[in-house]
């Protein structure tokens, strides 16, 4: 018996060791207020989290009692949020895969914006450590159905609440007076109603306080109704706590702003297989098959020069709204052309043509993300006692967002993965 217990006694202990991570002479890239960087440290991680931060002395590279990881030359910041993602579909991509290509490009965290009952039993095996996936958030979307009535909705959220969802999700329907008195129930209750924005009029998703605002059209055609306005717009999402997440690289996408060659050329493409990639070109074409007459041509010229128009405008607001400290968050969108996890560096790049600061795109990307859910505390950027979801790059980030593709390690609650690992099938 005292052997059993003993043995019982070792493996937890190897366990526990194995987690247990040292990162020595790094420099580290907190996200934690002003743009900084702190060079030459050692970072402890123990039980997944952030033991301690110090300056690096050699000695450290001496201690045996964890594993080590040499951070020499190379950089450590918070893993990425994708706040606006859509599982696959399972004949596509399975969802071992998935969260594979999210983990290998540094996506530590998703927030799920369409969830089904069994994606409850998903996120707490997740939580329990039984599926390698990134930290994930679930949404439920409001039933629409035109006989619901304010009963049902209260019940809907109260059930939901019970049932341990994240946030709900708004995507269209009810009647304004139905949408209000949810959005109230919601905060009521505690739980987050963030979506799509109420027949495109912004003015409604600011008196709902709706958590976050999805896509970009909404503050856009606010802005067009009356640009002077738009200071009182801002301040006003900022007075409600209202984040923003405008989905870019779909727009661009679907938008036609890229030729064929910059579409297979995007992040990640190369990690897709060639049925897949067939798929995604063949859904282009048959999008598109509609303007392949002649007398459509010039029809199709026109979309793409407004969809452009309208992408440099909201361009402009995005970098307003950064600079006036506007809760932004960031995502590609689900999309052909769009590698999950790959795809955030695309949309970084195109927060970074709107003129926003590496810094301030990396810290959308992580700090706010986490303060969306009230975990600033937690998780989303780098301190003692944080959760130990990190990624170490090879290069700067601050200094060339590109950077963000040099992904050396991916450290999720602690436990080490190497991208080759993961994107090997
Ligand atoms: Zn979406």
């Amino acid at each position: 018996m005292k052997k059993v217990i003993l043995l019982v006694f070792c493996l937890a202990e190897m366990l526990t060791k194995a987690q247990n991570l040292i990162i020595t002479n790094v420099n580290i890239i907190p996200i934690e207020g002003k743009e900084t960087i702190i060079k030459n440290q050692t970072v402890i991680i123990k039980d997944g989290k952030i033991e301690s931060i110090s300056p690096f002395k050699p000695e450290h590279t001496r201690d045996n009692t964890k594993a080590h990881l040499d951070g020499t030359g190379k950089y450590l910041m918070p893993g990425l949020a994708d706040m606006h993602v859509h599982f696959p579909n399972e004949k596509d991509m399975s969802l071992q895969q998935f969260f594979k290509f999210n983990l290998a490009a540094g996506v530590t965290t998703l927030r799920s914006m369409r969830g089904e009952p069994r994606h409850l039993t998903l996120r707490d095996s997740i939580t329990k450590k039984l599926i390698l996936a990134p930290d994930l958030y679930i949404s439920i979307s409001l039933p629409s159905d035109s006989t619901i009535t304010d009963k049902d909705l209260e019940k809907f959220v109260k059930q939901s609440k019970k049932e341990g969802w994240d946030f709900i999700k708004y995507i269209s329907g009810l009647s304004p007076t139905l949408f209000y008195t949810t959005a109230l129930i919601s905060k009521e209750s505690g739980l987050k109603l963030a979506g799509h924005v109420y027949n495109q009029d912004l003015q409604m998703a600011i008196k709902a306080d709706q958590a976050s605002v999805e896509h970009y059209q909404a503050i856009l055609k606010e802005y067009r109704k009356d640009s002077l306005h738009f200071p009182d717009v801002m301040n006003e999402l900022k007075r409600r706590d209202i984040y923003v997440c405008p989905t870019l690289s779909f727009y661009y996408i679907w938008g036609m702003q890229f030729g064929a060659d910059e579409l297979k050329a995007r992040n990640g493409m190369k990690y897709i297989s060639i049925e897949l990639q067939s798929k995604w070109e063949k859904d282009y074409d048959d999008y598109y098959s509609k303007y392949n007459t002649p007398t459509k041509n010039e029809e199709r010229e026109k979309t793409i020069l407004r969809v452009k128009q309208s992408l440099y405008d909201f361009g402009k607001l995005l970098k307003r709204m950064s600079n006036n400290n506007v809760k932004l968050l960031l995502s590609p969108d689900e999309s052909a052309f769009n590698v999950p996890g790959f795809a955030m560096a695309e949309e970084m790049k195109v927060y970074q043509k709107a003129g926003l600061s590496n810094y301030a795109i990396l810290k959308i990307a992580t700090y706010n993300a986490a303060s969306f859910f009230n975990k600033e505390n937690e998780w989303g950027s780098i301190g003692k006692n944080k959760k130990a979801n990190l990624i170490l790059l090879d290069k700067n980030p601050l200094e060339d967002i590109e950077n963000i593709k040099t992904i050396n390690t991916v450290i999720l609650g602690g436990k080490v993965l190497k991208p080759d690992e993961l994107l090997k099938n």
